[in-house]
């Protein structure tokens, strides 16, 4: 069994990766803000491979002053509590000043990140992908979290940490 963190800043679709893999409603998913909170772990199944996962949420309801603060606060507490991050970017917004922050964050501090762009199901987002590639965290795995896909690659890339 190893920890897997879900980091990433608000929106990019944390918790419905978060959900999809845990298969409950264990966190909340919102277009709007203020609705999830803090950390919250659950047990993930992917096929065959079990593992523990952590939903960083708790950004959503911060005024921009503290957003980085707590940010930073929250997601290092989440990298140290796993042995590997899932750093989850929007493909369909491209990489953003926050992307960059949480990034940084992970170079500095997380021994193992998977780089994820979300929201390109079918070919969209393909140019945020491109950006992706622009964080130096390695190649961004296309995924899909409300839809499913890229969860097989997904597992492929998690299977030697476990
Ligand atoms: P979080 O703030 O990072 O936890 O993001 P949420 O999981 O709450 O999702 C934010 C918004 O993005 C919601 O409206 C989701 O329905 C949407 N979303 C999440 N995953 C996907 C995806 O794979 N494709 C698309 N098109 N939208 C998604
Ligand atoms: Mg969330």
């Amino acid at each position: 069994m190893f920890t897997l963190a879900i980091v990433g800043r608000p929106n990019v679709g944390k918790s419905t990766l978060f959900n999809r893999l845990v298969g409950r409603r264990l966190a909340l998913v919102d277009d709007q803000p203020g609705v999830t909170r803090d950390l919250r772990e659950g047990e993930a199944k992917l096929a065959d491979l079990r593992f523990t996962v952590i939903d960083t949420a708790g950004l959503e309801d911060v005024t921009d002053d503290s957003l980085q603060g707590r940010m930073r606060r929250l997601t290092e507490r989440a990298v140290d509590m796993a042995d590997v991050c899932l750093f989850v970017v929007d493909a369909r917004t491209g990489i953003t000043p926050t992307d960059e922050v949480f990034a940084d964050i992970l170079r500095r501090r997380a021994p193992r990140v998977i780089l994820a762009a979300n929201k390109a199901e079918g070919a969209a987002g393909e140019s945020g992908v491109l950006e992706a590639y622009g964080l130096g965290l390695g190649e961004p795995l296309r995924i899909s979290a409300e839809h499913g896909e890229g969860m097989s690659d997904l597992m492929s890339v998690l299977r030697p940490v476990s």
